[in-house]
């Protein structure tokens, strides 16, 4: 093609996608790919023949128009889509190279990267994790759907992102023309935001409805968000109806999802659902050897087994005790022994050592006070049971790593702003009246013996 026309249709393209945005030009503007110009006409192409009707009625009008201003002799346009472009280049010289696979690419651009760290070879599999990892492999390897959805959940750091990788990078690796689409559920919200902004949810649509398997992380990030959830699950829905895979994560299960439709839910339940439980100690000694091993780094089977009794949080935080100790032999040149284990990681297994749940505390608060446990989710005012809920909050401020609105969700889905006001109030109360201090100083000490 002529270098005029080229540099002609570069500058349409980057007015394109100045005016029609980020989300429009990547979904249907960029595979748009011109051919010639001749006799007046530019020819352009498209991958798929909905794109080609899709462009030619929203963005068309526009097309012309720029290419009129930019080249005077432009008198017409034509689009053709993959299908058709045999038939009409038959006359015409064999265009220069096979159009790239334009769809694949624009998935892959809104597809978030896939770690190659997280494989299924080197998960660590244990009881607490073996139906997860089970349906994991299935879904990885079957030729048909064999549940859907697959369903993932489990606390922070017990692998489901792990779990989902090496499920895409499978799938990658075995069937190449299979188009994956995998993004953490706040990424999808922010993506259809975008498209609602831009006024361009076809392409959305399009873009989430065309895809072989869909695989969404940490979906309790879209709990409340009622558009975002609307749409996910017509996407949902369309997609299994077509028999296409999903695969969707959690940190809890479907039923237990707070803020989610209830028709939402039950949908999400109806293929197969694996909890990811909390880690054994043997896990987490298989897990540290293995991640040992994979280090080269020669640390001593006490090491291990002590870490593995001390660091039960989950399995990211016992990586990262595993990469400091590592890390500070290596730059010190001192091998590994328990001392230096104790000295080099003492913030983190003092954390681990006084780890209180935000359930323990209001289960201890509700016996020493003599109310039920479920009031602490009740919406009861009334001081004697008001009083003790506030304790329980405040505690478990003091007393774990949760924040505000994490505590309230806990406390009956209460707004974080009443999470302060109790942590204040209790704070004034131990000033004013000693023998409540005492109370909360004692409840605080048993909750942390
Ligand atoms: P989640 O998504 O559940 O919060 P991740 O999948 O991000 O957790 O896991 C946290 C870290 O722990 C990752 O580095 C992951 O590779 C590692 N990990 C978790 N479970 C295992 C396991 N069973 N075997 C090996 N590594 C694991
Ligand atoms: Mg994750």
């Amino acid at each position: 093609m002529d270098h005029r026309v080229s540099a002609q249709w570069a500058r349409i393209r980057a007015r394109m996608r100045g005016e029609f945005g980020e989300t429009a030009f990547q979904s249907w503007l960029k595979p748009l790919i011109c051919k010639d110009f001749q006799d007046g006409i530019v020819h352009l192409s498209v991958p798929t023949r909905f794109m080609k009707n899709w462009i030619e009625t929203q963005y068309g009008g526009r097309l012309l128009e720029l290419w009129r201003a930019e080249n005077p002799s432009v008198t017409g346009m034509e689009i053709v889509h993959a299908g058709e472009r045999d038939q009409a280049s038959s006359s015409r010289p064999v265009p220069e190279a096979p159009a790239p696979d334009s769809k694949a690419q624009s998935d892959a651009s809104i597809s978030a990267p896939l770690d190659p760290r997280f494989r299924f070879d080197n998960f660590i599999v244990g009881k607490p994790n073996e139906l997860a990892f089970a349906a994991a492999r299935r879904v990885a390897e079957a030729d048909n759907v064999p549940f859907n959805p697959l369903f993932l959940f489990g606390g922070v750091g017990l692998g489901k992102t792990h779990l989902m990788h090496a499920i895409a990078s499978h799938i990658r690796q075995s069937s190449p023309e299979k188009r994956i689409l995998y993004l953490s559920a706040e990424k999808f919200m922010y993506q259809f935001i975008r498209a609602l902004r831009y006024k361009d949810t076809m392409a959305f649509k399009e873009q989430f409805r065309s895809v072989d398997v869909l695989m969404i992380d940490d979906v309790q990030f879209i709990a409340g968000k009622e558009n975002t959830q609307e749409e996910f699950f017509h996407t949902f829905n369309a997609l299994v109806d077509q028999n296409r895979q999903v695969v969707i994560s959690a940190d809890k299960s479907p039923a237990e999802l707070e803020g989610i439709e209830d028709r939402m839910k039950s949908r999400l339940g109806w293929g197969l659902v694996a909890e990811i439980h909390s880690t054994t100690y043997e896990l987490r000694l298989g897990i540290l050897q293995s991640k040992a091993e994979q280090m080269r780094a020669d640390i001593p089977a006490k090491v291990l087994e002590f870490l593995a009794h001390k660091i039960t949080s989950n399995v990211r935080e016992l990586e990262g005790a595993l990469n400091r100790l590592v890390a500070y032999a290596n730059l010190v040149g001192r091998s590994i022994t328990l001392e230096t284990t104790q000295e080099v990681l003492h913030d983190l297994l003092r954390a681990n050592d006084r780890r209180v749940t935000i359930e323990e505390i209001q289960k201890r608060v509700a016996e020493h006070f003599n109310v039920r446990l479920s009031e602490m989710h009740s919406a009861r005012r009334s001081r004697s049971i008001a009083r003790p809920r506030q304790i329980a909050m405040y505690l478990s401020k003091q007393l774990t790593a949760r924040s505000l609105p994490e505590i309230g969700r806990k406390f009956g889905g209460r707004d974080h702003t009443t999470v302060m006001h109790a942590v204040k109030k209790v704070d004034e109360l131990k000033q004013q009246d000693g023998s409540f201090a005492e109370d909360v100083e004692l409840l605080r000490r048993m909750l942390e013996g």
